[in-house]
């Protein structure tokens, strides 16, 4: 076929379940690759993470972002370790590409499955549908601030954590959110602050929601308190369609929404770095759970479904569709992993979305 694209990922498995997962998801995409006949890929394989740290005393190479800056995106699995603080682990891998390579927005779909029973098991469950875009290179991780100051004496330690809202920053990422509600059925977009408490920049968030909301007459808009918020996910999580919000909030948020659908095992995300200088990352929501790691029981499903995110950034959207169905029809057979009620093991689970993949062609 003419016009054949080929991409160069940046693959980071990471630790634990990372490792484990991120070749299913390789496994999907190669498929996808031989079957579709409209795409090839080269994967460089860069070994960073805990394990790395450990040996290395780093979590990735000083030179880490050059090498990487150039392919077309990073297909991340998971980091962290028992005995590597997490601040190191975050800081030292996740958040230095986030923030290097300015991925702004993180893009995190929350969907119901067929046959996936929720922990909470919510009588509107089948509507679960909704997308959460986080903020994802200020905020509340803005990294600024200090311990020990002013020489006080043991006990008596100050520690200061800075939060930093731009009114550029907060703008690219509300208006994402309202680009993304364009293309729903429901146009609808929620803004999460807490700005009766943070009377900064919560405040400026609310007052550019505003304004970029203007420019957006068919949208339906609502604002809420994170703290209220965390309620209606659970009480009503049928009337959200697109949420956004800071760092911090969104980030909570989603953990809570994944739970809702059933697990954190089956949750996507997209670091997204739009304005083309920069590749963007896409990794499952869930860390290296190093409780799991090595039985062949984690649950590929996020990690596929952020290939599917990956492949619709590169322009695949009809490829993105079919692994996002062959999810959905997986989990309708009722091949499921144990964290969401099955006896699957990881393979098998990859299986069936590559064999349900393979009926479509
Ligand atoms: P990290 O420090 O890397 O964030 P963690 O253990 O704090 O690791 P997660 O890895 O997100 O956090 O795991 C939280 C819980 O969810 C663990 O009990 C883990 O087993 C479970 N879990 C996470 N991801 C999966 C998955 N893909 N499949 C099955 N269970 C999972
Ligand atoms: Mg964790």
């Amino acid at each position: 076929m003419e016009n054949k694209q080929h991409f160069k990922l940046a693959v980071i498995p990471g630790d634990g379940i990372g490792e484990e997962v991120i070749q299913e998801g390789l496994r999907v995409v190669d498929h996808l690759s031989k079957t579709s006949n409209k795409f090839t890929f080269e994967s460089d394989y860069f070994p960073w993470g805990c394990e790395y740290y450990l040996e290395h005393g780093k979590m990735m190479d000083e030179d880490g972002l050059e090498r990487i800056k150039n392919h077309d995106a990073i297909y991340f699995g998971a980091v962290g370790y028992p005995t590597v603080p997490d601040h190191i682990s975050l800081w030292g891998l996740r958040l230095a590409i986030c923030q290097g390579f300015d991925q702004w927005a993180n893009i995190r779909p929350v969907e119901f499955l067929p046959g996936v029973e929720g922990k909470l098991n919510h009588p509107h469950k089948e509507k679960l549908n909704w997308v959460l875009v986080r903020e994802n290179t200020e905020g509340e991780y803005s990294g600024i601030g200090g311990r020990n100051f002013a020489g006080r004496g043991p006990g008596k330690e100050v520690a200061v954590q800075s939060s930093v809202f731009t009114e550029e920053g907060c703008e690219r990422v509300i208006r994402h959110a309202f680009d993304l509600a364009m293309k729903r059925d429901r146009k609808k977009v929620t803004s999460v602050t807490k700005s009766n408490a943070q009377q900064y920049g919560m405040v400026l968030w609310d007052e550019v929601f505003k304004r970029v909301s203007r420019d957006y007459p068919e949208v339906e808009t609502d604002q809420w308190l994170v703290d209220a918020m965390a309620a209606r996910f659970v009480l009503h999580p049928e009337e959200l369609e697109v949420v956004v919000a800071s760092n911090l909030h969104a980030d909570i948020l989603s953990d809570l929404g994944s739970a809702l659908a059933g697990s954190l095992g089956i949750a996507p995300s997209a670091n997204i770095h739009l304005d083309g200088r920069f590749p963007s990352m896409f990794e499952s929501v869930h860390g290296s759970a190093p409780d799991i790691a090595g039985q062949g029981i984690a649950n590929p499903i996020g990690t596929i479904g952020s290939a599917a995110l990956m492949l619709e950034h590169l322009g695949l959207k009809q490829e993105a569709d079919l692994i996002n169905e062959a999810i959905r029809a997986t989990t309708k057979d009722g091949i499921l992993t144990a964290d969401i009620g099955g006896t699957s093991s990881t393979r098998e689970v990859t299986d069936a979305i590559i064999s349900h993949i393979s009926s479509k062609y």
